[in-house]
């Protein structure tokens, strides 16, 4: 059973609780992007059986009117496990959405999994067109060129700033510099597309630009954020009539990952405390 104060980051344990969770989200005109939880395993055995519980998800997504798709880890269909696996999981995956019409995002990990990532996502974004998606980390230097090589895949981009630490010899480290760094790979991505551009940020500041490249170049976008994370926003902008798209993760492995959302920001931390203590 999920505590109250990781219920703020986390659609509950089961596919459910999660689809409870994208009627409200959408009800509110906010989509909702899928997140089962689990990563880095060291056995095939649980890649694919995340791999299955993805199919089941995507085929019972196609059954609804739900406005919902999904995104998977890398490592969670066993990229650590040989690029092999992962990519026969990932195309199982991208397999059902393209059958019952849902939407497939792959997520980005640290820099050692960015090459089998890109390599196994442009094979099936090109043979399944428009249906996937891949995520881009504006902190690695390298991104810019892998953007000249995305740039006519079909499917969505979705630029983050980086989740990850990265060594400065291929990363920007400072954020002054990877802000920079977004900034210049979001104006390149609204010059370059028509559409399938998706800004995975909470940062107003990178919404704004997003809004002014928009109007400046006519591309479609839509912004991306983290369930729990700027929720009044993310509300008001689809009241706007923004595409706004909501990664909300569940299932049973969401302690580490709330953690992770505790640990990265002093007023999460304060949230927990308050809730721990009852204020
Ligand atoms: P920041 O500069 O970190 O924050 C800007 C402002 O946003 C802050 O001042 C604050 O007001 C608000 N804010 C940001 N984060 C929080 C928070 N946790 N709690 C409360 N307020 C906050 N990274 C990857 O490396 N790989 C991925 O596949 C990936 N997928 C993502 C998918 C989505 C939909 C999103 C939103 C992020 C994803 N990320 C991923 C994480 C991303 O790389 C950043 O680490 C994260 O989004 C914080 O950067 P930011 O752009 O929101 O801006």
């Amino acid at each position: 059973m999920i505590p109250p104060i990781a219920s703020r980051f986390v659609a509950g344990e089961t596919p459910a609780t999660a689809f409870d969770h994208v009627r409200a989200a959408n009800e509110d005109g906010v989509k909702v992007i899928l997140n089962l939880l689990g990563e880095h395993y060291d056995d095939p055995g649980p890649a694919a059986s995340d791999a299955d519980t993805y199919v089941d998800i995507v085929r019972d997504i196609g059954n609804t009117d739900l406005d919902a798709c999904v995104s998977v880890k890398p490592s969670q269909l066993g990229i650590d496990l040989g690029d092999d696996v992962f990519r026969e999981n990932f195309r199982r995956v991208v397999e059902a959405g393209d059958e019952h019409g849902v939407f497939v995002w792959c997520d980005m990990e640290d820099h050692e999994t960015t090459d089998v990532t890109l390599d196994a996502f442009e094979a099936l974004a090109r043979e399944f067109e428009g249906g996937v998606g891949l995520c881009v980390q504006a902190n690695l230097r390298r991104t810019r060129e892998d953007l000249d090589r995305l740039v006519d895949v079909p499917g969505k981009i979705r630029l983050v700033k980086g989740a990850y630490d990265e060594p400065a010899s291929i990363a920007y480290t400072d954020k002054a510099d990877v802000n920079e760094a977004y900034r210049e790979d979001l104006e390149f991505l609204f010059k370059e597309r028509d559409d399938g551009i998706a800004v995975g940020s909470h940062d107003p500041k990178m919404v704004s630009l997003a809004a002014e490249l928009s109007a400046e170049y006519g591309a479609d976008y839509e912004v991306q954020m983290l369930m729990g994370v700027r929720e009044d926003e993310q509300r008001r902008l689809a009241a706007e009539g923004v595409e706004v798209w909501q990664y909300a993760p569940y299932g049973d492995k969401w302690f580490s990952y709330f953690y992770r959302r505790i640990r990265e920001r002093k007023e999460n931390a304060l949230f927990a405390l308050r809730a721990i203590a009852g204020v």
